[in-house]
């Protein structure tokens, strides 16, 4: 007898969840820091004012309060001030391209990407992205990592004209992947744009927490790794 799963469709955010933003990252702005000739010795505290303002700036885009243009070069810019880091407009706008173009050629996935995502397709799941992402760059990082393959729909933030938490991006979903929310589940590391998100229009939700964040409701599962999510699904 054929056991009937709950869900169908399965929802994943990409930056953080399969994709190693992080690390990849990281490893570009090292290499680009060897390659703008920066001062080796401000290395440490520009990345460490990057992970702050970067966090901020993304928040800021997500609420409408900046705009892509603008996150593309104050993440670098605040950076830079704040670790005394010397730049021209000029050197900031490469910078700031230097970093769209190499970035998303890191391969690097959060560990058990692959083994879960396989474990779920042999199962009978359709898959699908949704993600804030940079439109032009969410498909380079999907081919270049090995993603590509096993999602139906990539529902990029900038097609749709909002971002998540916004339920019309997960509406927009739905109607895209022929579902509704009580046969979806969405798999995310953000709070906010992927766990209130996908609870707010009644989406069930697993959230992967990578840190000790406390939050005040529950989300239907959380898990710490992805090979986890063999218990759920
Ligand atoms: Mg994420």
């Amino acid at each position: 007898m054929e056991i009937a799963l709950k869900y169908k469709h399965i929802f994943f955010d990409l930056d953080g969840t399969l994709w190693d933003i992080h690390r990849n990252a990281e490893l570009t702005l090292k290499s680009m820091w060897v390659q703008f000739e920066c001062e080796p010795t401000k290395w440490d505290s520009f990345y460490e004012a990057y992970l702050h303002h970067n966090h901020r700036v993304w928040a800021m885009y997500r609420q409408g309060t900046m705009t892509k243009e603008e996150l593309r070069t104050a993440r670098f810019s605040r950076s830079m001030d704040d670790a005394g880091v010397q730049y021209s407009s000029e050197l900031l706008e490469q910078f700031a391209q230097a970093f769209v173009d190499q970035c998303p050629r890191q391969p690097h996935l959060i560990p058990g990407a692959l083994e879960i995502l396989n474990y779920l397709n042999d199962k009978g799941y359709v898959m699908h992205i949704i993600t804030n992402g940079f439109k032009e760059i969410q498909g380079i990082k999907m081919d270049g990592s090995g993603l590509a393959p096993f999602f139906v729909h990539n529902i990029n933030s900038e097609d749709v004209g909002v971002r998540k938490p916004d339920p019309k991006i997960f509406h927009h979903a739905f109607d895209r992947a022929g579902t509704h929310a009580q046969e979806s589940i969405m798999i995310g590391d953000d709070w906010e744009a992927d766990i209130l998100g996908a609870r707010n229009i009644g989406m069930d939700q697993v959230f992967l927490k990578l840190d000790q964040q406390r939050h005040n409701v529950h989300p239907t599962f959380t898990i710490e790794n992805l090979i986890e999510l063999k218990n759920i699904l």
